[in-house]
């Protein structure tokens, strides 16, 4: 099959890596406009969860990418000068360009073409070809241009977030929050190298226009930030990547494909970082595909099937991830609460997790929670 795909992300790498795989006669060419070595972003994570599926579909992946990632057992939730650890947690880091780098040897190495600097800016422009795969994330010109026909919504949601890194190593995956005199500020920090960790800062609409972010210049909006986590950062400076404020568009699309053309990954639905499965549900989207096309008898058949049997598995996460992201809309309205409460709601924030499953997970925040609310422990 003659097959070109969109975006040298991690779904239309690691799709073109299965492709290969599965039929080394494919004619795969990825098309990717950036240079090899820009990205945007530091480090990306991936819950112990998700190693586990990356695991059970592809060994042979699962060993060549884990030895590159910092590992930690517990989340931590930082608040009033308190750090609560919340065992049962586990998470895995990568650097973005380092897991990027590491799929583009794996996918040269079976002998497929990425294009660098080649920006596609119609499919038409690709020729006669058997499958286009759109890879090419969040704001995918694929689905800007084909809108109606895959039922696209995109819900633009109200917390700015900019994703900064820093020297500082942190221990383990933490979210903490300060209370200032313009709102809460919460950072996401994560090392995900032995010198380097992303530290992500979200705050609500109403915090970020009375921080006055609309009027700072990037050096003293890093200042600003820096001033507000002075603790954490413990000396260390707050390090941008072409970093700015932005908001998240939460995408959906009713439909996956139209002719021979399909979405994967952040060009078919967007996941919110709060939950780390962005890039998880993009590898996944590329193994569903694989199988899927690996199954049918022609290209629409197994696009068909393909968002058939991926819908289910991805609804769920998707719901999950916004629920998750209105929590830190209103995290204001949280700040009241003691640390363990804090660290409690945050577990419970998707109606997901149960008392019983924390009591499971760590019964030491069940158990402190209990004390606090004996109601919960009749
Ligand atoms: C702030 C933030 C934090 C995140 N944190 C995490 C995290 O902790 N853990 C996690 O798992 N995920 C995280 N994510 C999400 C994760 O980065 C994405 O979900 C993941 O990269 C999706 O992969 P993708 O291949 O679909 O898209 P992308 O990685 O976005 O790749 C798309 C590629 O397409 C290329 N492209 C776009 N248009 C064209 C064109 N016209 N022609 C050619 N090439 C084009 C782009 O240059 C890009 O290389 C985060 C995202 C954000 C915004």
């Amino acid at each position: 099959m003659k097959i070109r795909i969109i975006g040298a992300g991690p779904a239309g790498l690691y799709l073109a890596s299965l492709l290969k795989a599965a039929d080394p006669h494919h004619d795969i060419v990825i098309l990717e406009r950036n240079r090899r070595d820009a990205t945007w972003g530091f480090g990306v994570v991936f819950s112990d969860r998700a190693l586990e599926f990356l695991r059970a579909d592809d060994e042979a992946m699962y060993q060549y990418l884990t030895p590159h990632m910092e590992t930690w057992p517990d989340l931590a939730i930082g608040h009033q000068g308190e750090r609560v650890a919340i065992a049962g947690n586990g998470f895995a880091s990568i650097g973005r360009l380092e897991l990027l780098t590491l799929l583009y040897q794996r996918v040269e190495a079976q002998g497929i073409e990425i294009r660098f600097e080649t920006e596609v800016a119609s499919i038409a422009s690709l020729g006669p070809v058997d499958l286009v795969v759109a890879c090419d994330g969040a704001f995918s010109f694929v689905r800007r241009d084909h809108e109606a026909r895959l039922g696209t919504s995109t819900d633009w949601r109200s917390n700015p977030f900019i994703w900064y890194g820093t020297s500082k190593a942190f221990d383990s995956l933490t979210l903490s929050f300060r209370q200032t005199p313009h709102g809460v500020f919460c950072a996401h920090h994560y090392r995900y190298s032995p010198t380097m960790s992303t530290f992500l800062i979200e705050v609500e609409a109403d915090t970020w226009q009375k921080a006055g972010f609309d009027t700072l210049s990037p050096e003293e909006t890093i200042r600003h930030c820096e001033a507000v986590f002075t603790e954490e950062l413990d000396g260390h400076p707050i390090i941008s990547n072409n970093s700015a404020w932005r908001r998240f568009p939460a995408v959906w699309n009713q439909r996956w494909h139209f002719d021979n053309v399909v979405l994967l990954g952040d060009a078919l639905r967007t996941v919110h970082f709060s939950i780390g499965s962005g890039t998880r549900m993009a590898m996944e989207d590329a193994v569903a595909l694989a199988r899927a096309l690996k199954q049918a008898s022609s290209v629409a058949d197994a696009l068909e099937r393909f968002q058939h049997t991926r819908l289910p598995v991805m609804q769920k996460i998707w719901d999950a991830a916004n629920v998750s992201l209105r929590w830190y809309e209103t995290m204001g309205d949280l700040m009241h609460l003691s640390p363990i409460e804090l660290a409690y709601a945050y577990m419970r924030r998707t109606g997901r997790v149960s008392h019983e499953a924390i009591r499971r997970m760590d019964p030491r925040l069940a158990a402190a929670y209990e004390r606090m609310h004996p109601e919960t422990n009749p």
